[in-house]
């Protein structure tokens, strides 16, 4: 029986879990991917992270710093798993550097792809540099300027757009991705508390700040920062003769169209399977569920379980899901690959 559990990828789920399989006492070999450990949230410059109103470089960072000066784990960055063999309590996986490690379990935390604004044409983003995501907004509010892209102007109005590539089965994207509701009313937030003089408009099927999040997301973003709700099924987005952006769509409240011009547009794009999950599927012989996420084993009593004995998974690899349920599900899916080492399982 191997004594190291693999851990496959470096975001909020696997950072987790290499800590979790570390306090317990056993070996962790970590593979990312990318030169960079913390998942979305790092690579992709998240700014204040929901619900903690914490930055992401600094909660992250956090999570980065206890693996990197932990002793008992090794990083390998820069790397995939190319090649799996053996079997439960004795794997060996060959990276692509032509190196390879030995491993009694596998936790898959190789999480999600943000959905590409690209394959929702209609809507604007690649036709208008003023049409943006939300992690470009992230990013924007982070660097503590609030400008539209094309000519530096401040924005006197800013429309958020939800559901884009979640909700949508025309582009084959039926799922929630659960968490941009929040995020994008705390988007809201930030863009007027760094620019009052900004009024930010927010497009709505439904609103889903789920649980504890209603007040301190959905009515704070109304009450305290005057940022406007409006129910509605959007159409297209298209330039004005001046230059502005119009959105374009029905009211569905009250049942009217409605044209509004705006300076910038941010789609709040959803979460997709990994893009590499075809290519983890094979090389781990896990099973995808229809949607293309990783499949779970039996949901009550093998939850952080895979198709495959001995590899577990957690967080945004199965769907979408918060960074607060991936921390706890690499933890589950790390004392489950443990009480593998002890043959208890
Ligand atoms: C716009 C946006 C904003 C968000 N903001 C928040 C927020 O404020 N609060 C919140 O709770 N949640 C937020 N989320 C959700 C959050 O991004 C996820 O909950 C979180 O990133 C999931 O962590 P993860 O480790 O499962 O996956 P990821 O963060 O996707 O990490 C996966 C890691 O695995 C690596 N990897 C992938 N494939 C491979 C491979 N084949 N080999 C090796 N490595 C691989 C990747 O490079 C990455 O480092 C947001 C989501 C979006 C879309
Ligand atoms: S969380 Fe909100 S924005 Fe995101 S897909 Fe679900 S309903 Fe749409």
């Amino acid at each position: 029986m191997q004594q190291t559990v693999l851990v496959v990828g470096g975001g909020p789920t696997g950072l987790s879990a290499a800590a979790a399989v570390s306090a317990a006492g056993y070996q962790v070999a970590l593979v990312e991917k990318e030169a960079l450990l913390g998942g979305a949230p790092i690579l992709s410059g998240y700014a204040k992270l929901v619900p903690s109103g914490e930055w992401a470089k600094d909660a992250i960072g956090r999570m980065v710093q206890r693996v990197e000066q932990d002793d008992n784990v090794a990083i390998h960055k820069e790397k995939k798993v190319i090649e799996l063999g053996g079997e439960a309590g004795n794997f060996t996986a060959k990276l692509s550097d032509g190196s390879s490690v030995q491993a009694g379990a596998i936790v898959l935390g190789t999480g999600f792809t943000h959905f590409d604004s690209i394959n929702k044409p209609e809507w604007g983003f690649g036709s208008f540099p003023d049409v943006v995501t939300t992690t470009q907004m992230e990013q924007m509010v982070s660097s503590g300027k609030i400008t539209c892209p094309s000519d530096g102007r401040v924005p006197e109005r800013v429309a958020i757009l939800l559901c884009v590539g979640s909700r949508d089965r025309q582009i084959g994207r039926e799922w929630c991705s659960k968490i941009c509701c929040t995020v994008s009313a705390n988007l809201a937030m930030e863009v007027r508390e760094l620019s009052p003089q900004t009024d930010v408009f927010i497009y709505y099927m439904d609103i889903r700040t789920f649980g504890l999040y209603e007040d301190r997301f959905y009515w704070q973003s109304q009450e305290e920062y005057k940022v406007k709700y409006v129910k509605a099924r959007i159409a297209e987005v298209t330039a004005s003769k001046d230059g502005r952006l119009l959105v374009k769509g029905e009211d569905t409240l009250v049942k009217r169209p409605i044209v509004i011009p705006f300076d910038i547009v941010v789609h709040a794009i959803g979460m997709d399977p990994n893009e590499d999950n075809s290519e983890i599927s094979r090389v781990f012989d896990v099973g995808l569920e229809k949607h293309g996420f990783i499949e779970r084993a039996e949901h009550y009593t093998n939850a952080g379980g895979t198709t495959r004995k001995g590899i577990y998974s957690g967080g945004a690899a199965y769907g979408p899901e918060t960074i607060d349920d991936s921390i706890s599900q690499g933890y589950a899916a790390a004392m489950r690959a443990v009480a593998d080492l002890h043959g208890l399982v």
